[in-house]
């Protein structure tokens, strides 16, 4: 909205004259908008709004119908603005309107705000939203900046603030798009006047008389109405938090919040006031002088820290209270839960962060810990599509309820699933086994390999990690190598070098490179005097350091491999189900047929299940008298589950989702290297990244693993998880739920420029 130039004040009087027989002065009233007072010679009084090029007829006939909606609405009894209607043949070329003055005093005006006129702006709230209910308008579907549909885009704005603000903003946002976006669509729908500030309601001896100015109406969830007027009306108020329940509790006596009204209201709340101080902030920024733009920016910004010391979570469950809904969040109170947990759980499993987050809640690319705080996961490839995936939950939930047995019987998901997962991958990959965690499905790869060639040697990479069984560990140097380790590798387990470009003993991410990699496999297994059953690799290596592996890599060590006699096994755990974005596994990044395909982690998007992918002459030599089952594997839950990750992909197209964004977040990483120092390398592909942080050693770049932890409990202070990957854990890894955004992105990206900066690293 910006200002308009003023009318030339003859025109404004010639029209007056012409179109309604009035004349008299005019004084044009403060606010955005070119209106003005009229007041006539008798003292009567009108206001003129002089209408802006870029609104419509069309809109000026929807603000027209939901005007006389609200004026309709049943015990609304409220003054809206009254149209009057121009005398015919007006020839002043003039596009304005006229309305009958309103009496009363802005909200925003008051000295005092008392308790019967939050009764009484509660209960008018409330027919308001039903009156509108009954309104339609074929423009209403329309949106503007404003609209809190779209807040998401406003992130681009926090940088436009003070930086000691932007934290804050940035919490805001993280909520909206994790506690408000996700529950959107469940929202009741209806027209609504979309700007009740407190200049647009009139009070008169206490109680609200007139509501003005509908010029922002349009169709979205109704709980947007209460959300703005408060977030205005908790600007005048001693207590903002307890007027507002206030508030909720006479509303809901007329029109009763639904439940996830009542979830998305206080975040709405802040949504709004946070709109309100980057709007501004982007006004000053284009260099704007009305008083008009900035005139709710402090008291915006007030309120907003007075109540970013409540825990979301703790207002929500006031909320609930006054709603007499139960409450969805109460966390279990006493002890402290990490000393809970050290009572009776193993102590070697560890806990991220100084200060453990204790999380409640996941919800799209969110994680929302106790105080009810969104953190946006970065890290977690296990809830691929998303946390908690209403699709995916609701699949889970039918066939619990149905039915859950095991395969010793027949029934449709398994040979359903079985079919649409071997689809996706190139022959003669078509028999596949269903099992309970990545590390099962290793196992089972490796007895498939050495079952098939009769031999047991195996090649690994040399800082690969597999799985948590014994014989994974010990196929495993990030583990067997690391603390606790046996040190050495047992007879049958061969090391390769991890294909770094970067940091390995052949550099660069050419074809000659991949091949000297490739090589180096060929090298290994001549100094093996006995056959060999495989080569168990990932097609992008997670625990070597986020490393993508130069191009002929995989296509030179299979061939290797294959001449000795063994099979080459593919671990995709970590990479698989269209998280490369260009390709669909990270194994045809490297136009390789690997004999046997390794699944998990993303598969059922946090259920328990894994899988392996083979040919049907190496699962035939399987078959051999053993009976193969697993308990769980292949179960009809984790078939409907699994079917239903599968269906949000395609349905939500998160394969292209991922190249395109991936591609933007790589940019922005390779521009962050640019600024900072202890940035040494930048590297990945689609939503799987890797940065390599690096500090001046005295012998040039030194892993820097110290920065690189301290580097993620900076950005967890400010909502973003994050964490280290690789052999000395100097390496950012970066593999978010696929549903991650371009705002989240890009806002992830000035973080850590900020803080980046903040340590001294530029
Ligand atoms: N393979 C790879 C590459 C992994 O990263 C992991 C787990 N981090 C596993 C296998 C083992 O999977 P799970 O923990 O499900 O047993």
């Amino acid at each position: 909205m910006s200002v308009a130039p003023p009318t030339d004040p003859v025109l404004l009087s010639r029209y007056l004259h012409e179109a309604h027989g009035l004349s008299g002065a005019l004084h044009r009233l403060s606010g955005v908008n070119e209106n003005y007072l009229v007041v006539g010679e008798k003292g009567e009084r009108h206001v003129l709004k002089v209408t802006p090029e870029d609104v419509s007829d069309e809109i000026l006939d929807l603000e027209r119908e939901a005007t006389d909606c609200v004026a309709r609405g049943y015990l609304v009894n409220l003054e809206v603005p009254q149209l009057l209607p121009p005398r015919d043949r007006v020839t002043t070329e003039l596009r304005a309107r006229l309305f009958r003055f309103i009496e009363g005093t802005p909200l925003g005006e008051l000295p005092e705000i008392d308790d019967q006129l939050l009764d009484d702006f509660g209960e008018r709230l409330g027919r308001i939203s039903a009156a509108l209910l009954h309104c339609d308008h074929p423009e209403a579907r329309r949106t503007h900046r404003w609209d809190l549909a779209r807040a998401d885009e406003l992130r681009s704005l926090i940088p436009l603030v003070a930086p000691e603000r932007r934290e804050l903003l940035e919490e805001i946002f993280h909520q909206h798009a994790a506690l408000v976006l996700s529950r959107w669509g469940e929202l009741p729908r209806s027209l609504i006047h979309g700007d009740l500030n407190d200049e647009n309601l009139l009070v008169t001896d206490g109680r609200l008389s007139g509501l003005l100015d509908f010029g922002d109406v349009l169709e979205a969830p109704t709980i947007c109405e209460l959300a703005i007027a408060l977030a205005y009306l908790m600007q005048h108020v001693d207590e903002p938090l307890v007027a507002a329940l206030r508030v909720v509790e006479s509303h809901d006596g007329q029109r009763p919040l639904e439940l996830p009204e009542a979830e998305v209201l206080f975040p709405l709340i802040r949504t709004r006031l946070a709109t309100s101080v980057v709007m501004a902030a982007e006004k000053r920024a284009e260099g704007s002088e009305h008083v008009g733009h900035f005139i709710s920016e402090e008291p915006a910004w007030r309120l907003l820290e007075e109540l970013s010391i409540f825990d979301p979570a703790r207002i929500h469950e006031a909320l609930t209270e006054v709603l007499e809904h139960p409450a969805r969040m109460r966390p279990v109170v006493g002890d402290d839960l990490l000393v809970a947990r050290r009572r009776h759980v193993g102590a070697s499993l560890s806990v991220s962060y100084r200060e453990p987050l204790r999380v409640v809640r996941g919800r799209g690319q969110y994680l929302i810990d106790d105080a009810g705080r969104p953190h946006l996961d970065l890290v977690n490839n296990v809830c691929h599509v998303g946390h908690c995936h209403p699709r995916v939950v609701e699949a889970g939930q039918r066939q619990m309820a149905q039915l859950n047995t095991n395969t010793r019987y027949l029934y449709d998901g398994l040979s359903a699933y079985a079919e649409r997962l071997c689809s996706l991958l190139p022959e003669p990959l078509d028999t596949c086994f269903l099992v309970c965690s990545g590390s099962e499905a290793n196992e089972l790869a490796l007895r498939l390999a050495r079952t098939h060639v009769g031999a047991k040697d195996v090649l690994v990479a040399d800082c690969a990690y597999h799985g948590h069984t014994s014989t994974l560990i010990e196929h495993s140097p990030y583990k067997f190598l690391g603390p606790g380790g046996s040190r050495w590798p047992e007879p049958h387990v061969h090391l390769v070098p991890v294909p770094d470009g970067y940091r390995g003993p052949h550099r660069g991410h050419d074809l000659a490179t991949g091949q000297a990699y490739g090589d180096e496999v060929g090298r290994v297994l001549d100094e093996i005097d006995r056959p060999v059953a495989g080569f168990l690799i990932e097609s992008l290596l997670s625990c070597g350091g986020q490393v993508v592996p130069p191009p002929g890599y995989l296509e030179r060590a299979f061939q290797h491999v294959r001449e000795a006699g063994g099979l080459c096994i593919v671990d995709e755990v970590q990479v698989g189900f269209a998280r490369m974005g260009e390709t669909f596994w990270g194994f045809e990044l490297q136009d390789v047929v690997p004999d046997i395909v390794v699944m998990g982690k993303p598969i059922g998007n946090g259920h328990p299940m894994a899988a392996v992918v083979t040919t049907r002459e190496i699962a035939d030599s399987f078959d051999n008298g053993m009976e193969f089952f697993s308990t769980f594997g292949g179960n009809p839950v984790s078939c409907a589950i699994g079917m239903a990750v599968l269906d949000v992909i395609e349905s939500e197209g998160l394969q292209e989702h991922a190249r395109e964004l991936g591609a933007h977040f790589l940019e922005g990483l390779r521009e962050l290297k640019e600024r900072h120092r202890l940035i040494g390398d930048v590297r990945g592909v689609g939503l799987f990244l890797g940065v390599q942080l690096e500090r001046e050693g005295d012998d040039g770049p030194e892993p820097a693993p110290q920065e690189a932890a301290e580097l993620i409990e900076r950005v967890r202070e400010r909502a973003i998880l994050l964490s280290t990957d690789g052999p000395k854990h100097d390496v950012l890894k970066i593999k978010p739920p696929m549903v991650l955004n371009r705002h989240d992105v890009d806002m992830v990206l000035r973080v850590m420029d900020e803080e980046l900066g903040a340590m001294g690293g530029s």
